[in-house]
């Protein structure tokens, strides 16, 4: 019999939220965009990794909405 595939596949990082991040990504009226907080560089004027978006330079911000 066929073995039934498992539901999580492997080496996929599970999505989380950044600090920055308003929604999940994938988020229908979602969109990635630059993290105001590092300027997209994701790493902070000391030189240290951006908080806000974890060193992407990106976070996850909600269009419109109500
Ligand atoms: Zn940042």
């Amino acid at each position: 019999m066929p073995t039934s595939p498992s539901s999580s596949p492997p080496n996929q990082p599970a999505p989380h939220l950044k600090p920055g991040d308003e929604a999940m990504p994938g988020t229908p009226g979602a969109g990635e965009d630059l993290c105001e907080v590092c300027g997209g560089s994701g790493i902070q004027k000391d030189g240290s990794e951006c908080p806000n978006c974890e060193g992407t330079g990106r976070v996850i911000h909600g269009i419109g909405g109500g």
